[in-house]
């Protein structure tokens, strides 16, 4: 019997053993109730036919997986089954933490042999919790992590469950770049196939954009190489059809850009002079005026009130410049009439793009991350009241009484985000590649969080509120890598005129709806 096998049984014997001591439940509980919230009451769960040996070796004992599978039975599965918005909380019945593209076709026999639903995951970061399932397999690929980069070719091969921050620290050290997202934890995969926005993108493009070719394991256990050469319907798929869609991603390729140091900036505004100051920043930082050099992203949010005051609102850019800091300043002189400049500094991309958005939100240490955002594009210029009248609305936002170290704070868990489009973005012709969004000012989006169980329903309140408000300053498509499970009409508004050839190609490499999930792209 192998090492690992031995290691599940004694491990499994423990906790029983355990659990008999104490009286405390074992992970045969645990795993009834898991089985119970499965909802899939038609199908026994595997932990009936299977020993926990046979579970953790995918049912051949003789052949260990590289990666490692963690079930109910194990001490792990807590922490496993979590993703990084823990409102989404789901049970599946294994987790297979998969470390190369063979344990990746371990994973797809299993499934078929059992029928198990298959979810793939790899920064976990899914803003409607799309990288988990009930009673099904989760195929984690966060282990296949690397960047290889070819500095001549300014080409990268990056592994699928690769962190933003991974591909951004390798990256720096040659002073090359690929545009993608602020946060470090998102992983390449899904960030990818969903668009990729960034501090660069006005500059660069989306992360798909600079994608020039990428490796996948289809259902049925092939591997094919997806570029502008070979599978060219599924590499223009890919680039915005978004994850878990036509087969598991195992690795990508990029294209590079120079970019060695840029300067950051921050300017903050009061909340009464946002409504003049958004519509300044659409009229000539996005489509048009502003160098493609410059990235920001401007956010309305709240301050914490410290000593019983209330939280205070505020608008406020974060962004960078490529270039001389003298050249940024320029360029934001006219905001700088009106907004006081915050933070100046320069460096390399990696520094600022961790620095400049680290307090937003600014959480007490250890909080959970619960949220939910909804979102949508502003396709046309919004006169100053329309901007007044989403400014109204954020006021209304709920304040929570929320201990922060010793001190009891005030606050607003509640955001506005504009992600500005224009330069590179738009540059691209909607039909292209899969992501259709070429022709919009900006993404607009609005995120409500709490900390307690006990706040969400306001938070939600909120949220939903939002919508009708919303909706006549938006034009109906919404970014499909900020997904809201209550959206549905989600394939017009993520694909709109790419939704026909979006749904033939995933009809072709996925024929059987494997990989189906509520916001599939869906078959003709
Ligand atoms: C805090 C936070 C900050 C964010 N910031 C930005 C930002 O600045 N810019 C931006 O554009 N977006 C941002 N996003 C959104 C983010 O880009 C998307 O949620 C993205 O899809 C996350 O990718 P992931 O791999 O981390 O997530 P996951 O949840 O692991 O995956 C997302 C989707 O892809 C599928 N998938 C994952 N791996 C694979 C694979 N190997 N093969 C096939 N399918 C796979 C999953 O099943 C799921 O449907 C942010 C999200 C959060 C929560």
């Amino acid at each position: 019997m192998f090492a690992r096998t031995k290691r599940a049984v004694a491990q499994y014997e423990r906790i029983q053993r355990w659990s008999q001591a104490t009286g405390k439940p074992g992970m045969n509980t645990l795993a009834r109730e898991a089985s119970a919230l499965f909802q899939m009451p038609e199908k026994p769960p595997l932990w009936e036919s299977l020993t926990p040996e046979q579970l953790a070796t995918l049912g051949d004992p003789e052949r260990p997986l590289l990666g490692k599978v963690v079930t109910p039975y194990d001490p792990d599965y807590e922490t496993a089954r979590q993703l990084f918005n823990q409102a989404f909380q789901k049970y599946p019945q294994l987790i297979v933490y998969c470390e190369c593209a063979d344990d990746v076709r371990r994973c797809l026999e299993f499934a078929h042999q059992h029928s198990l639903r298959v979810t793939c995951r790899s920064g976990g970061h899914s803003t409607a919790g799309y990288s988990a399932n009930n009673g099904g397999m989760i195929i984690d690929v966060s282990q296949i992590r690397y960047c290889v980069v070819d500095e001549g070719q300014k080409r990268a091969r990056v592994g699928a469950g690769t962190p933003l921050d991974l591909l951004n620290a390798v990256l720096d050290g040659y002073g090359l770049h690929v545009p993608g997202g602020g946060c470090g934890d998102v992983a390449v995969a899904g960030h990818m196939m969903g668009g990729g926005y960034g501090f660069t993108s006005r500059e660069y493009g989306m992360n798909c954009d600079a994608l020039r070719g990428a490796t996948v394991m289809l259902a049925d256990g092939r591997i094919v190489h997806a570029s502008a050469k070979e599978h060219t319907e599924l590499f223009w798929a890919l680039r915005g059809g978004t994850g878990n869609n036509f087969g598991v991603l195992l690795e990508l390729e990029y294209e590079l850009y120079h970019l060695r140091e840029v300067w950051g900036f921050g300017i903050q505004w009061s909340i009464d002079q946002a409504p003049e100051a958004l519509q300044q920043l659409q009229e000539h930082y996005t489509k048009e005026g502003a160098s493609d050099r410059l990235g920001y992203l401007a956010v309305v949010m709240s301050q914490p009130g410290k000593h019983g005051r209330p939280p205070k609102q505020v608008l406020v850019m974060r962004g960078m410049y490529h270039g001389e800091e003298s050249e940024g300043r320029k360029e934001l002189a006219p905001l700088l009439k009106t907004g006081h400049l915050a933070i100046s500094k320069r460096g390399t991309y990696r520094y600022l793009n961790d620095s400049l958005v680290a307090d937003i939100p600014e959480l007490p240490p250890n909080s959970p991350y619960l949220a939910n955002q909804m979102a949508g594009y502003v396709g046309r210029k919004l006169r100053r009241d329309e901007w007044a009248s989403a400014i109204e609305y954020f006021k209304t936002s709920p304040v929570f009484r929320v201990k922060n170290g010793n001190e009891e704070q005030n606050m607003s868990l509640t955001f506005i985000l504009i992600e500005p489009y224009g330069g590179a973005i738009n540059r691209v012709p909607p039909h292209d590649t899969a992501f259709v969004h070429r022709d919009v000012y900006m993404d607009f989006s609005w995120i409500s969080m709490w900390l307690e169980e006990s706040q969400r329903a306001e938070a939600q309140k909120w949220l939903t509120g939002f919508v009708q408000p919303a909706k006549p300053l938006l034009n109906g498509q919404s970014y499909q890598n900020y997904p809201y499970p209550e959206t549905p009409d989600y394939a017009q508004r993520y694909w709109s005129s790419n939704l026909d050839k979006l749904e033939k190609i995933r009809r072709h490499y996925d024929p059987k709806d494997f990989f189906h999930f509520p916001q599939s792209v869906p078959m003709p």
